[in-house]
């Protein structure tokens, strides 16, 4: 069993649905008190109302990661509403699936500018309040597609999930002074409605590739965030877990047919 992380402010971005949600979820199910962010006012404000009748202490607040100012008001806000920042679960992140030959700059800025770009803001204007907490942690919501995978349709997507393991290996040298520690979790193919949009023949085919022969859940995630945010993983940092049902392992498709 786990040290309590109860009590804990912890502020989860881009968790308005699918994983961020998921991690809301079982931060507040242990007693953390918990933020929430997303850029959709209507969707955050009832996913943190529901966090709550569920029993959490939740509150929510409407922030664009891509945008500076706005990335120093969830900071803020985190403050005023709680007292303070222990936890910073970095998890906004979007994946429009167009290929390089169809792809426009304004599409390949933007999901850089959301999942590296963003993540890097989240991480600087949290630093300081990570390290007045003394227990200060940043979990990143990083993948398999990109540092391990590929995709047709998301050579920006990749990249930028490759960017914040690089990110990542320097950010973790320079939060070590201040106690912090910053780690990822690289999600395998996760049931979300995000991904559910990419269609059932999509799922079905995802699935049985798993050796596990399930995709995962949200809780799945929350589940690995939940360790990196515990006492118990005071002395990693820098790292990165995959959590995929063992996806990236088969050699071929004659190695899954051999199972
Ligand atoms: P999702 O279901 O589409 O949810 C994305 C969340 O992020 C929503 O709350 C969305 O709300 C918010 N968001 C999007 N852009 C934002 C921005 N600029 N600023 C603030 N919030 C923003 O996505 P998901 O599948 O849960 O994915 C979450 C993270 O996991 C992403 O980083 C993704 O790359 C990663 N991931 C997912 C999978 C998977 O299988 N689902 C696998 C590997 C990695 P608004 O639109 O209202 O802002």
């Amino acid at each position: 069993m786990l040290s309590s992380i109860k009590g804990c402010n912890v502020l989860v971005t881009g968790a308005s649905k699918g994983i961020g949600k998921g991690i809301a979820r079982v931060f507040a199910a242990q007693g953390a008190n918990v933020l929430i962010t997303a850029r959709r006012e209507k969707e955050v404000k009832n996913s943190a109302a529901e966090l709550r009748d569920a029993g959490g202490s939740v509150q929510h607040c409407v922030a664009d990661v891509g945008r500076w100012e706005d990335v120093q008001r969830m900071v803020d806000t985190m403050v005023e509403t709680f007292g303070g920042l222990d936890i910073l679960c970095s998890n906004a992140g979007i994946y429009p699936q167009t290929k390089m030959a169809d792809m426009d700059m304004e599409e390949w800025d933007r999901v850089l500018g959301t999942n590296l770009k963003g993540a890097f803001m989240c991480v600087k204007a949290a630093m300081p309040e990570l390290g007045k907490s003394g227990r200060g942690r940043v979990i990143l919501t990083s993948s398999i597609t990109g540092p391990v995978t590929g995709f047709p349709g998301w050579t920006h997507y990749g990249a930028s999930k490759s960017g914040q393991l690089g990110f990542l290996k320097t950010a973790a040298m320079e939060l070590a002074p201040l106690n912090v520690t910053i780690n990822a979790v690289q999600p395998g193919n996760i049931i979300t409605e995000g991904l559910e949009g990419l269609g059932e023949d999509y799922l079905a085919t995802m699935a049985a590739s798993i050796p596990l022969k399930r995709l995962g859940s949200v809780e799945d995630i929350g589940n690995a965030a939940l360790f990196f945010a515990s006492q118990e993983a005071a002395y990693i940092t820098g790292q990165a877990i995959v959590v995929d049902g063992g996806q990236i392992l088969p050699e071929s498709v004659e190695a899954l047919e051999e199972m």
